[in-house]
């Protein structure tokens, strides 16, 4: 098993409801362009993004590792060819977007 997959399971057996529910939304608070720099081991992310102290650099990376971030795609939502976004469910969705998911 991976290492989130690893940590989840254990707060989940904790009952540490909040903390399984934010790594289940990580893509809602981290953008594509971030989660590249992620996969790049590029720690400068952490100084842009407010994490909670609990979440490490291992797990982020292990998580964003696990992702696929592909360019030049269309997006599902605004059909839009975008420089980069992520495939979420299936579906290609561009960093815009998702920004704009993420104020709602
Ligand atoms: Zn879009």
């Amino acid at each position: 098993m991976s290492l989130f997959a690893d940590t989840k399971l254990k707060y989940l057996q904790k009952g540490m409801v909040d903390r399984v529910k934010y790594l289940d939304n990580l893509h809602n608070v981290i953008l594509p362009s971030f989660i590249k720099k992620i996969q790049q081991n590029d720690k400068t992310v952490l100084k842009e993004v407010v994490l909670p102290e609990w979440l490490n650099w291992d797990l982020l990376f292990d998580w964003a590792s696990q992702i696929k971030i592909e360019n030049g795609k269309r997006c599902t939502l605004c059909g839009n060819g975008n420089e980069v976004g992520i495939l979420f469910k299936e579906k290609w969705i561009c960093d815009e977007c998702l920004l704009r998911l993420k104020d709602v």
